[in-house]
């Protein structure tokens, strides 16, 4: 049987311009995000899974048939009856970019209501990848029922990686959303941050200072991303920093976070190198900022 790569968080519906008053529909989401980059650069003895709530309607079934076309399995998907999916509506002003959310009673923030369906989920998984954006959705009951079930799995086997994804005005407040954090960071075998989230949000004054923190929470290795200046890759006992290859013409950013992930955790569940995985990472998520969007089809299926 092949070792799953589970995914657990937010997929919402995108509309994006495409002239006056007409948008394009697509799905996108931290998380999913890197879930899709991972199917495509892992190879077929690994399963890529998704894990989250969805509504019984027409457009969640859109999202899950999205998610099964790019390979990527929904078996363990919760659907609620009363609830959908949370959707977000780009527009541009003046070549200016500006998001508008309706996620406040997305389906996904069930995804954690019941404890049983989340740890049969999560027990079966090789590595279970998560975000800060995926607690800040759940509620204080959610969350402690979230933290278990990773323990649960983890105890069983199971890897564990998370990117803080540190967005405030998405938590109650920042005082929870950094006790949160640092708790989950505590549980987790990766814990890859943005040095700029990190520096606004926990005060950081430098990338070795953010790793030093996720090490004293327990994380076991912290991936530090600095947008075009160097990764730390640090653990207890070991310190690298990595220069990602310069990217001259960059057109869109979104994206490159979670692509740096996908490409850095499918690398080294294969090789286990740290280097390897890097450059992996940084790779793709050179490759993807050369882009518009946040999903870029630049990996031939590995
Ligand atoms: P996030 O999108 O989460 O803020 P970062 O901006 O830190 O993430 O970028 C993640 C990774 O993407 C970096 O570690 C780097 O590999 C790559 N990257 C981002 N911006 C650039 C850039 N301007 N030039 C080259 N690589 C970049």
């Amino acid at each position: 049987m092949p070792s799953t790569f589970l995914a657990i968080g937010e997929c919402m519906v995108e509309m994006a311009p495409t002239g006056e008053g007409t948008f394009k529909m697509g799905f996108a989401g931290d998380t999913l995000n890197t879930a899709w980059y991972v199917r495509k650069a892992l190879g077929q003895d690994w399963a890529v899974a998704y894990y989250t709530g969805v509504g019984m309607d027409q457009v969640s079934r859109q999202m899950t048939d999205f998610l099964n076309e790019a390979g990527i399995e929904t078996g363990y998907i919760r659907e609620l009856q009363d609830r959908t999916v949370g959707l977000y509506m780009i527009q541009l002003k003046d070549g200016e970019r500006s998001f508008a959310y309706w996620r406040s009673q997305s389906a996904a923030r069930c995804l954690a209501d019941d404890p049983a369906v989340l740890s049969a989920a999560m027990d079966n998984a090789g590595l279970i990848y998560f975000s800060g954006i995926t607690l800040a959705i759940l509620s204080p009951e959610g969350r402690q029922a979230f933290f278990q079930a990773l323990k649960s799995a983890r105890q069983k086997g199971a890897k564990a990686a998370f990117d803080p994804n540190l967005r405030p005005r998405l938590w109650e407040d920042a005082e929870t959303m950094r006790s949160c954090v640092t708790e989950a960071a505590g549980l987790c075998d990766f814990v890859m941050p943005s040095f700029e989230d990190e520096e606004a949000y926990f005060g950081d004054a430098t990338p070795s200072i953010s790793a030093d923190r996720y090490l004293a929470a327990g994380a076991e290795m912290v991936v530090v991303k600095n947008g075009p200046q160097e990764v730390i890759v640090a653990t207890a006992s070991d310190r690298h920093a990595f220069s990602p290859a310069p990217v001259s013409n960059v057109v869109d950013t979104t994206a490159a976070g979670d692509s740096f992930n996908a490409g850095f955790l499918a690398e080294y569940l294969v090789t286990m190198s740290v280097t390897a995985s890097v450059a992996a990472g940084a790779r793709l998520a050179g490759t993807v900022i050369q882009h518009r969007g946040a999903l870029v089809d630049c990996l031939e299926p590995a």
